[in-house]
Protein backbone atom coordinates (compact mmCIF):
# COMPACT_ATOMS: atom_id res chain seq x y z
CA UNK A 1 0.00 0.00 0.00
CA UNK A 2 2.64 2.32 -0.89
CA UNK A 3 3.07 5.65 -3.31
CA UNK A 4 -1.28 5.47 -3.96
CA UNK A 5 -1.48 8.88 -3.64
CA UNK A 6 1.33 11.73 -3.76
CA UNK A 7 0.36 14.50 -1.81
CA UNK A 8 1.87 17.70 -3.24
CA UNK A 9 4.23 19.27 -0.79
CA UNK A 10 3.05 23.08 -1.68
CA UNK A 11 -0.06 23.01 -1.26
CA UNK A 12 -1.27 19.70 -0.20
CA UNK A 13 -3.05 18.94 -3.24
CA UNK A 14 -3.48 15.27 -4.86
CA UNK A 15 -2.61 13.93 -7.70
CA UNK A 16 -4.19 10.95 -9.73
CA UNK A 17 -2.16 7.87 -8.88
CA UNK A 18 -1.78 6.59 -12.82
CA UNK A 19 -1.44 9.56 -14.22
CA UNK A 20 -0.50 12.40 -11.85
CA UNK A 21 -2.79 14.44 -13.00
CA UNK A 22 -3.82 17.34 -9.86
CA UNK A 23 -7.06 17.32 -8.25
CA UNK A 24 -8.23 19.68 -4.93
CA UNK A 25 -9.66 16.80 -3.14
CA UNK A 26 -10.69 13.44 -3.02
CA UNK A 27 -14.17 14.23 -4.60
CA UNK A 28 -12.37 15.66 -7.57
CA UNK A 29 -9.79 12.64 -7.40
CA UNK A 30 -13.06 10.45 -7.13
CA UNK A 31 -14.35 11.80 -10.20
CA UNK A 32 -11.22 11.63 -12.34
CA UNK A 33 -10.82 7.87 -11.63
CA UNK A 34 -14.31 7.16 -12.22
CA UNK A 35 -14.36 9.05 -15.85
CA UNK A 36 -11.05 7.47 -16.80
CA UNK A 37 -12.11 3.94 -15.68
CA UNK A 38 -15.50 4.54 -17.64
CA UNK A 39 -13.51 5.98 -20.46
CA UNK A 40 -11.63 2.48 -20.44
CA UNK A 41 -8.71 3.77 -19.53
CA UNK A 42 -6.21 0.84 -18.75
CA UNK A 43 -3.88 2.23 -16.48
CA UNK A 44 -7.24 3.81 -14.08
CA UNK A 45 -8.96 0.76 -14.60
CA UNK A 46 -5.95 -1.73 -13.15
CA UNK A 47 -5.56 0.62 -10.04
CA UNK A 48 -8.97 0.92 -9.48
CA UNK A 49 -9.48 -2.88 -9.57
CA UNK A 50 -6.38 -3.21 -7.67
CA UNK A 51 -6.74 -0.96 -4.78
CA UNK A 52 -10.74 -0.01 -4.95
CA UNK A 53 -13.08 -1.93 -6.29
CA UNK A 54 -13.33 -4.59 -9.33
CA UNK A 55 -17.05 -3.41 -9.58
CA UNK A 56 -18.56 -0.23 -10.90
CA UNK A 57 -19.28 2.06 -8.14
CA UNK A 58 -20.77 5.91 -7.77
CA UNK A 59 -18.08 8.75 -7.73
CA UNK A 60 -18.95 8.87 -3.86
CA UNK A 61 -18.53 5.63 -3.12
CA UNK A 62 -15.28 5.85 -4.76
CA UNK A 63 -14.48 8.90 -2.56
CA UNK A 64 -15.41 6.66 0.34
CA UNK A 65 -12.76 4.42 -0.42
CA UNK A 66 -10.07 6.42 -1.12
CA UNK A 67 -10.83 8.46 2.50
CA UNK A 68 -10.69 4.30 3.67
CA UNK A 69 -7.16 3.67 1.60
CA UNK A 70 -5.62 6.90 2.86
CA UNK A 71 -6.73 6.26 6.40
CA UNK A 72 -4.63 3.45 6.09
CA UNK A 73 -1.47 4.69 5.16
CA UNK A 74 -2.18 7.65 7.35
CA UNK A 75 -3.74 7.32 10.31
CA UNK A 76 -6.02 10.36 12.07
CA UNK A 77 -8.59 10.28 14.15
CA UNK A 78 -11.10 10.91 11.08
CA UNK A 79 -10.63 7.21 10.76
CA UNK A 80 -13.20 5.67 8.32
CA UNK A 81 -13.44 2.30 9.24
CA UNK A 82 -14.59 -0.04 6.00
ZN1 LIG B 1 -5.56 9.85 -13.73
Amino acid sequence: MTGLLRVGSTDGSLFCPVCASPAQDLLVLASHLVEEAEASDGGHVMWLNRNLTKHRKSIEEIERLLVSLLAEDRPSDEVVKR
